[in-house]
């Protein structure tokens, strides 16, 4: 099975490169609406001409509409992620090979994914295989903004999925994902009291102060084992140097590995008494995605990647990484998921992005062997 899939593959290098050039060069950054639509219509003609699926557009009212497709039967159901907005300003970024990298925006993050998902179908259909379920394709224009007009919907598509598989490029050493960092952020403001520091000292509340009390304390909760790492990334106060100041903000971000570790920082900071008698404080927390916890299930479906990935000459581990994707949130719902299933490159999210080549063809075989191991 394997080898008919990667055999397939090959065969078919040329097309499958020259879709994915295709699909890069219909640029489109997550606030680029007119362009998000072109490259949408780039990928909707994609999937019509290559699986033969006619495709579903959900609108939004912003305009990061998605697009969906489906291909396969079964009581099962398998959804996969993917996006089609990338970080990169139009323009600004070249198309081009150099030795075994292939560079161009959003080459790696996540236009080859796309392309794999689309691939793997015209296998099935090709070489007559059948997946055995219902595979159901999801693809955002929000995702690196945050999905704040997609996540609701990918979450209702992923309820009753057997699995999540996303399609996000690979660790930049060849690992799948199994856990990522869930974010959260909190603006916190401190009020005292004014007062002019030469002649009413004891009268005035210092704000300032309050706040360094605190600044010191939210760093502390910093946890490297846990995976909980703090940081007060801005903070300001006061009006003139010979005036006690009655305001102070400071904005933290907070990055956590388990959903106990977020509930105990959000407990500290939300509920914390203030040290400077006086000051009252107010906080606005922020939730982000919530963690993609390193679960026994989303573990389980890595075991099965790894077996496909040796059935075709591949090694590589997991990890637990930093950065939030759509797997976030369908994996706190109980989905077992994995991610990291797209292409192996390096440097996303910067000019130097690029795509390993001569993996490529491994990895969209990767996923269509994974796809019907499941
Ligand atoms: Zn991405």
């Amino acid at each position: 099975m394997e080898q008919r899939i990667l055999s397939y593959l090959k065969e078919h290098e040329t097309e499958i490169f020259e879709d994915l050039k295709t699909l890069a060069l219909a640029e489109a950054s997550t606030s680029d609406i007119e362009a998000l639509a072109e490259c949408r219509r780039v990928l909707e003609r994609l999937i019509r001409e290559r699986t033969g699926c006619e495709p579903y557009t959900y609108k939004a009212e912003k305009g990061h509409d998605l697009v969906r497709f489906e291909y396969g039967e079964g009581a099962e159901k398998i959804l996969l992620i993917g996006h089609y907005d990338t970080v990169h300003p139009i323009g600004t970024l070249e198309y081009y090979t150099k030795g075994n990298e292939l560079h161009g925006p959003g080459v790696m993050d996540m236009k080859s994914g796309l392309i794999s998902t689309i691939w793997i179908v015209k296998a099935y259909r090709e070489l007559t295989i059948d997946p055995g379920k219902r595979l159901v394709f999801i693809f955002n224009g929000d995702e690196e903004t945050g999905s704040g007009e997609s996540s609701e919907i990918i979450c209702e598509l992923a309820k009753d999925a057997k699995a999540a598989l996303v399609c996000e490029p690979c660790v930049a050493n060849g690992d799948l994902k199994t856990g990522r960092k869930g974010t959260m952020n909190f603006d916190v403001t401190i009020h005292g009291k004014a007062a002019h520091a030469g002649n009413a000292h004891k009268e005035g509340v210092n704000a300032i102060q309050e706040m360094a009390e605190e600044i010191l304390f939210v760093q502390s909760l910093t946890d490297y084992e846990a995976g909980t790492t703090l940081n007060v990334g801005v903070c300001g106060g006061g009006t003139k140097v010979n005036v006690i100041p009655d305001r102070a903000e400071y904005q933290v971000d907070c990055r956590y590995q388990t959903r106990a570790e977020g509930e105990r920082v959000r407990k500290a900071i939300c509920e914390l008494e203030v040290k400077v008698p006086g000051t009252t404080r107010e906080v606005l927390f922020k939730d982000g995605k919530p963690p993609m916890e390193q679960t026994p299930e989303n573990l389980a479906l890595f075991a099965i990647a790894e077996k496909c990935g040796k059935r075709l000459g591949l090694s590589f581990s997991h990890q637990f990484v930093g950065g939030g994707s759509d797997g976030n949130a369908v994996s706190a719902m109980g989905i077992p998921t994995l991610d990291g299933l797209g292409a192996w490159g390096d440097y996303a999210h910067s000019p130097n992005e690029y795509l390993r080549i001569d993996q490529y063809m491994l990895r969209i075989a990767l996923l269509g062997l994974l796809v019907i191991e499941i």
